[in-house]
């Protein structure tokens, strides 16, 4: 197991990951094939980990953006079906099939630009833009003539086809019924279809059970969060949170009246005040947008206070704490609770990119069974 020596880390509850995954699987029809979304190293959570969960809760496979990440889970001896949802590159596709990666097929041309060796076969998936604007074949004759190109070659195993949603998290279902009509229309028009169709990212997978596809792709509700607060009241079942951030106090002091904190001597204490020092700070991915933002520290919340720097920040405590004590940034303690949303909605994003900016300077501890299995730091 990996040590780490900062008091600063965020914990992953792969019981968690595995529950989201389990109950997902329960509101599909047995014959819908899960995709287990481990792109951007999990959304932050720790890619060969998570995948590993995924895998023994249900999930037939793992989606990830680009072919770099789904090396890095073939090197760490993971065998399960691995399709690169991005763009290759065509002169990169012998790596691909060689690892038996399945790549996305976005273009008419990209297929002409691929030669591989005699004897090595690539699983490929054709993406259909119906609405997104991002990649993917827009036509029936697009499509008529890639699919002409797999089939005839020997090099080529024509495996799924897929698009993806723009607004499967909103309320509105009109363009995402456009988008899944257009879909159809042109699996149809294949004379062969391949054995993977997908539409479904977690919205449309929660909402539409798949929408009437074979295999969906989960990647946000499997950590557990919503894929957004609209639709937070429609989801079937209630996701768990996989991710908290915590730090301890490492410093605790008493200011008198008009002393300064931080850089800039922004914050003045207004009377004697308990100021605390966390050993996290914007190169952790916490960054200075979140000044004024609380914490909790025995339950209670507690505000940062001045500038937050590169490694550390520091929050105003209603009375001494003992250094050691612990601070969870994101989480739960005891009875309240600072959610992804909460942090997202301070920082004016969404929930998804607050994980995935906590930087790899913050070791990942892997929690299952309330017990430590694991600790991943990228430093040591
Ligand atoms: C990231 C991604 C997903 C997963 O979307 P979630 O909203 O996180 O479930 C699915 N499909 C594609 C093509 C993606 O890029």
């Amino acid at each position: 197991m990996m040590e780490f020596y900062r008091d600063t880390w965020a914990e992953i509850d792969l019981d968690a990951i595995k529950w989201n995954v389990e109950k997902t699987i329960e509101e599909l029809d047995p014959s819908v094939a899960l995709f287990a979304v481990v792109k951007a190293n999990a959304y932050g959570h720790g890619d060969v980990q998570v995948a590993r969960s995924a895998l023994q809760a249900g999930a037939k496979g793992l989606a990830v953006a680009f072919l770099d990440e789904a090396l890095k889970l073939r090197a760490s001896g993971i065998d399960a079906p691995i399709l690169v949802l991005g763009a290759s590159r065509p002169e990169d596709a012998h790596l691909a099939a060689e690892h038996r990666i399945s790549v996305t097929v976005h273009d008419e041309d990209w297929l002409s630009k691929v030669y591989l060796k005699k004897g090595l076969l690539l699983n490929i998936h054709i993406k259909c833009d119906t609405g997104m604007g991002r990649i993917g074949l827009k036509t029936k004759e697009e499509l008529r003539h890639v699919a002409g190109q797999i089939d005839q070659s020997d090099s080529f195993v024509f495996e799924g086809i897929f698009t993806h949603f723009a607004t499967a998290d909103e309320p509105e279902t009109n363009y995402v019924e456009k988008q899944l009509e257009h879909f159809q229309h042109l699996v149809n028009s294949l004379s062969v279809k391949p054995p993977f169709v997908h539409c479904s990212n977690s919205a449309a997978t929660l909402r539409f059970k798949g929408a009437g596809c074979n295999t969906v792709r989960l990647g946000i509700s499997m950590y557990g969060l919503t894929p957004s607060t609209d639709i937070a009241p429609l989801l079937p079942f209630q996701l768990k949170p996989a991710f908290s951030l915590k730090s301890k106090l490492v410093h605790v002091k008493k200011l008198k009246p008009g002393e300064k904190v931080s850089y800039g001597a922004t914050y003045e204490a207004s009377e004697y005040e308990w100021i605390g020092t966390l050993p996290i700070g914007y190169a952790d991915g916490w960054i200075r947008k979140l000044e004024g933002q609380d914490v909790l520290i025995d339950g209670r919340r507690m505000p940062i206070v001045g500038r937050i720097c590169m490694d550390q920040c520091m929050v105003r405590l209603p009375k001494e704490y003992k250094t050691g004590t612990l601070a969870t940034l994101i989480g739960r303690q005891g009875n309240e609770e600072i959610t992804m949303e909460e942090i997202a909605e301070k920082r004016e994003t969404i929930n998804y990119e607050i994980p995935c900016v906590i930087t790899s300077r913050v070791p990942r501890v892997y929690i299952e069974k309330e017990k430590i299995i694991s600790v991943a730091n990228s430093l040591l």
